[in-house]
């Protein structure tokens, strides 16, 4: 029996979290896929008008199937948290059972269970403002939407995760940057602390969520990629370019080597592997000086 992935942060086919899917998929898992609500509409008209059909092929030839689009705002976590304006807002208003739990309990209804969680999602509103310019609700915000919204997820989703037994273990991913470790002008608004905080939650999940439910947790801090989100930050072509000048591996990083890594994290072939963050960044960690 193949293994159900869930992934939350998909909305087009640019970024990390659909060439996630696609790797999961290739290695034989269901697709589950979890769309910020604003986005929600354009992202399935977009898949039903075949729009994403080129990036939907796989290695066999076959397309990759999405058994299902949840809508999801992962900075609510239950109803009673949604306030009235976002209630009322009409995209928002034409969805529903798009808070965490929801969610969760809404895979659990139509699915039964999962094997493995993806958080590829991340949100702040000031990320173009720099820290000393950063408002307390921007740092909070980002915070919220990139950091606290996985341990949400964790949280909810795990009581309907398959445990991992011997190998087969269920598994958990998300995705960060660098700038948590090292300073990144230009990724402020507290996005910078909100990597930070996802490291070191990985770290205390995957012993709680290892000893508990048998599950690994792990984080991909990734190479710069031109998605939709890192357009909006505004410098994605400067960290492009740095990287090719810098990284010992002189390539641009494509989607794919990080949905590989994703594949590989979940599958038995990484066991013994929790709690850690894996660099897939052609290497540039690694240095000390520009060269
Ligand atoms: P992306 O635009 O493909 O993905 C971000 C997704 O988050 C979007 O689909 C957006 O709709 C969704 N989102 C935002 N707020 C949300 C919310 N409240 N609830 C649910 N969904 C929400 O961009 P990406 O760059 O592929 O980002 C995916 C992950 O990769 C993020 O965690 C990002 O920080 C990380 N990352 C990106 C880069 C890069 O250079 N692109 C580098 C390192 C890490």
């Amino acid at each position: 029996k193949g293994k159900r992935a869930f992934v939350a942060g998909v909305a087009d086919d640019n970024g990390y979290g659909w060439a996630i899917a696609k790797a999961l998929a290739a290695a034989g898992a269901e697709i589950l896929v979890g769309t910020w609500v604003p986005a929600l509409n354009i992202f399935e008209t977009s898949l039903r008008r075949g729009k994403f059909d080129e990036s939907r092929v796989l290695p066999d030839g076959s397309l990759m199937e999405i058994a299902k689009v949840y809508p999801l705002d992962a900075v609510f976590d239950n109803p009673d948290d949604v306030p009235e304006d976002i209630k009322a807002n009409k995209r928002y208003a034409g969805s529903s059972n798009w808070t965490v739990q929801e969610v969760a309990e809404c895979v659990k209804q139509d699915f039964g269970s999962i094997d493995i969680l993806v958080h590829s999602l991340a949100n702040g509103p000031e990320v173009k403002k720099p820290l000393l310019e950063t408002s307390r609700s921007g740092y909070l915000a980002a915070i919220s939407a990139s950091s606290y919204s996985y341990v949400s997820l964790l949280k909810h989703f795990l009581p309907i995760m398959n445990p991992g037994m011997s190998f087969l273990g269920g598994s958990s991913i998300s995705l960060t940057y660098i700038a948590s470790e090292r300073i990144i002008p230009g990724y402020g608004g507290g996005m910078s602390s909100a990597k930070a905080a996802l490291e070191s939650d990985t770290k205390v999940l995957a012993f709680e969520a290892g000893r508990k439910n048998k599950i690994r947790v792990n984080t991909i801090s990734a190479g710069p990629l031109g998605s939709r989100a890192a357009k909006a930050i505004g410098f994605i072509e400067t960290m492009i370019e740095y990287s090719l000048a810098n990284a010992p591996l002189q390539k641009e990083l494509s989607a794919d080597e990080v949905g590989n890594t994703a594949a590989f994290l979940a599958s038995p072939l990484a066991s013994a592997i929790t709690g850690a963050v894996i660099y897939v960044d052609n290497g540039l960690n690694a240095m000390g000086v520009g060269v």
